[in-house]
């Protein structure tokens, strides 16, 4: 059954993964949910078009936050990637569907969701991918956990590669789909595919997505076509390879937190520079490292990130 919270699924003839992807887990990123479901046509064309096609596995998309999606907002109440957290996931279950509202009822929709997924096809394997776009530009990046196969599947990809934004952050989806909560071993990766209304976003979104497909073993080199990956490739060539966070500027709306404005993803930034302003005055940088993230829209609990390039 296809219901408004499942994009599309496609089983591949052999058994393998279960790679679940996730788009509009905020609600004002339509990227990742356009390309799966562009994903599911190409799949679903592909053999017609090449005989030698198989698929080792099977790949489900979901639509994180349906409510935030129709309104075009990030969230509703409060935002879906933070509250993935065993405690309050464990309370909202308990709780009866009709009780809850707005991201509590999406949150529990999605496990719910995950779980029906897993009875079903009862992989020996769980990747994750979660789809997102960025307020600022040139955002394109992969978030990893510390797991070496997520890093590793990051660098496959061929996009620049952020690790240790797990610590400080609570409750993202990379949090939360782990073998401890999914009773399978699991894999989750986030990939940010760009401005959140760029149409090649959606392009870079698709090319993740089949490197994704590659790297786990559902798809051969040879059927994968590749031409949004080159545009990945071409994107990022001067991005670097591997980076870490070190700084995470959470603001709350009385600080009325404002960017500065054209700053940028990885551009690089002085110690003592100014890139925005709230109540108390200039907001500074106390080092010098690359800025991630600056926040360009309304709705956010961070300002901006600060990441250094680190060799891997
Ligand atoms: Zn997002």
């Amino acid at each position: 059954m296809i219901s408004e919270r499942i994009i599309g699924r496609y089983e591949g003839e052999e058994r393998g993964p279960l790679l679940i992807c996730f788009g509009a887990m905020h609600g004002n990123e339509p990227a990742g949910k356009k390309a799966l479901e562009l994903m599911f046509k190409m799949l679903e064309v592909e053999p017609i078009t090449n005989e030698h096609f198989s698929y080792k596995g099977k790949l489900v998309g979901m639509v994180g936050n349906i409510q935030a999606f129709a309104q075009k907002k990030r969230y509703l109440r409060k935002d879906l990637n933070r509250q993935f957290k065993e405690d309050q996931i464990e309370q909202l279950l308990l709780r009866d569907e009709s009780e809850l509202q707005d991201e509590d009822l999406e949150l529990v929709q999605i496990i719910r969701a995950v779980r029906k997924e897993i009875e079903l096809y009862k992989p020996e394997k769980l990747y994750i991918l979660d789809l997102h776009t960025t307020s600022s530009v040139d955002g394109i990046f992969c978030i990893t956990t510390e797991d070496k196969e997520s890093i590793d599947i990051a660098v496959g990809l061929h996009a620049p590669v952020i690790k240790g934004f797990l610590k400080g952050i609570q409750g993202t989806t990379l949090h939360y789909f782990k073998e401890e909560n999914m009773g399978v071993p699991t894999v989750a990766m986030t990939f940010e595919s760009g401005q959140h209304d760029e149409p090649l976003s959606v392009n870079r979104a698709i090319a993740a997505i089949t490197n994704c497909m590659r790297i786990i073993g559902s798809v051969r080199d040879s059927d994968v076509e590749n031409r949004h990956n080159q545009l990945l490739i071409e994107f990022c060539k001067n991005l670097p390879k591997v980076a870490e966070l070190i700084e995470r500027h959470d603001i709350t709306e009385a600080d009325q937190f404002k960017m500065r404005p054209h700053f940028q993803n990885f551009q690089r930034l002085k110690a003592g520079q100014e890139i925005a302003d709230d109540i108390n005055g200039p907001v500074a940088v106390d080092k010098d490292c690359l800025l991630l993230m600056p926040l360009y829209q309304k709705q956010g609990e961070e300002g901006f990130f600060l990441i250094k390039e680190v060799s891997e």
